[in-house]
């Protein structure tokens, strides 16, 4: 089983990583299910898909919330019929440095980047475990490989994910229910991401790195899409995502 006919959710859709995957994967034949918290911004990539010949869904989800990634995945089976593979997307990174003591931003990327990627495997682990078939792909980042100054809380969050995507590999290995996992560790890609941060220092060094050296999303979304079409016996799990100009 390719691309073509695969039952996919992601998160984090209504821009960036997100919509260029969704975009590419419903191109590709896939049946496209995108949740992110900005409604109009889901309709829009929505409506683009479908007026291209595309098959796709949204409903407004905030991961932090159970019930509605819950309730995301139900979409996913009412509309489409059931569920090849989730697209643990959505993240922030108000990075700062610890001393900066930005506790507010700390919980923030704890619940989104780390707990909604928990909401999420908790919402689909019953289907591909009771189908024997899935695939969880999730966007950890280089800084989920390597420490960075700034990076100390978002790194926590990405190092985290790291580990539960290969504990779940490992796990299911064990028991037979053939869930694969991929882990994305993307370097600088532009995006909103930097919207995110409210530190002025490190958002000033930070823009001046990806104006410098970073690269479209689509990028990402030619990796995840060359997961998805991997044969079911094959687990491509781990990818890092750099520009050819970034150190
Ligand atoms: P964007 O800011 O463009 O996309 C982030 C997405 O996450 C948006 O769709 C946003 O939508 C969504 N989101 C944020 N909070 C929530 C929430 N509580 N519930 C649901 N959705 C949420 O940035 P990217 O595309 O770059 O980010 C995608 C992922 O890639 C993130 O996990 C990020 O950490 C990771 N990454 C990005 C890198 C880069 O250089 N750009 C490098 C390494 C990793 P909305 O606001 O509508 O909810």
């Amino acid at each position: 089983m390719s691309v073509q006919g695969k039952v996919v959710i992601i998160t984090g859709a209504s821009s960036g990583i997100g919509e260029a995957s969704a975009k590419l994967l419903a191109k590709n034949g896939a049946k496209v299910v995108i949740g992110a918290r900005r409604e109009a911004r889901l309709k829009e990539i929505t409506d683009q898909i479908i007026a291209g010949g595309g098959q796709a869904a949204y409903q407004v989800t905030d991961v932090t919330q159970p019930e509605q990634m819950q309730a995301l995945v139900q979409l996913a089976k009412d509309r489409f019929g059931g569920l090849d593979v989730i697209f643990n997307n959505a993240g922030i990174m108000p990075s700062s440095p610890i001393s900066a003591l930005h506790i507010n931003e700390w919980q923030a990327m704890i619940d989104i980047n780390l707990k909604g990627v928990l909401n999420g495997i908790a919402a689909v682990m019953p289907i591909f475990t009771s189908q024997k078939h899935g695939q969880i792909i999730t966007t950890s980042s280089v800084a989920g490989l390597k420490s960075f100054p700034g990076a100390g809380i978002y790194g926590a969050t990405k190092f985290a994910v790291r580990n539960l995507m290969e504990v779940i590999r490992m796990e299911s290995a064990q028991e037979g229910t053939n869930i694969r996992t991929v882990t994305l560790y993307p370097a600088a890609i532009n995006t909103e991401l930097l919207h995110t941060i409210t530190d002025q220092k490190t958002r000033a060094g930070m823009d001046s790195l990806y104006n410098s050296v970073g690269i479209s999303p689509a990028a990402v979304a030619r990796v995840v899409n060359f997961a998805v079409d991997q044969p079911e016996d094959v687990n491509v799990n781990e990818f890092t995502i750099y520009p050819t100009k970034q150190a």
